[in-house]
């Protein structure tokens, strides 16, 4: 039980795109399994292949030791979704906060609104700076 424990902590683990990834082959198996039974066997074909990749990817990633290359790879996801990510947060908190990008390592951030002038330290690269919200 141990050495299954210690195994686990020094693997990578789940991040914004292993979500992603694991979320994307479920789907992806719901739907290969949707055009299998009504008869599109090519596109289920076609559909499993990407599930696959997906799950391969997730435990590829998850299992990894090579932090700082999974770190800038769910990075450039973030990112790269982060228009998505931010619509798909809702009304209300965009009320309560105000985003930002960090100016050293272009990580978004979000403070809480009208605190005024506030000093940041960047979660992901410790990077401090002063902005407002
Ligand atoms: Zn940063």
């Amino acid at each position: 039980m141990n050495k299954l424990k210690k195994f686990i902590a020094s693997r990578y683990g789940v991040d914004t795109l292993n979500e992603f990834l694991l979320i994307g082959s479920l789907v992806l198996s719901v739907l290969q399994w949707i055009s299998q039974r009504s008869g599109k066997v090519r596109l289920a074909q076609f559909i499993s292949t990407f599930a696959l990749t997906f799950a391969v990817s997730f435990l590829f990633r998850a299992l990894s030791k090579n932090y700082p290359v999974r770190r800038l790879e769910n990075q450039k996801f973030e990112s790269f979704t982060w228009p998505v990510r931010k619509k798909m947060r809702g009304k209300q908190d965009s009320k309560q906060f105000t985003y930002f990008t960090c100016p050293n390592c272009h990580h978004s951030l979000r403070a809480p609104k009208n605190l005024g002038k506030i000093k940041v330290t960047c979660n992901f690269c410790k990077h401090k700076f002063e902005t407002r919200t």
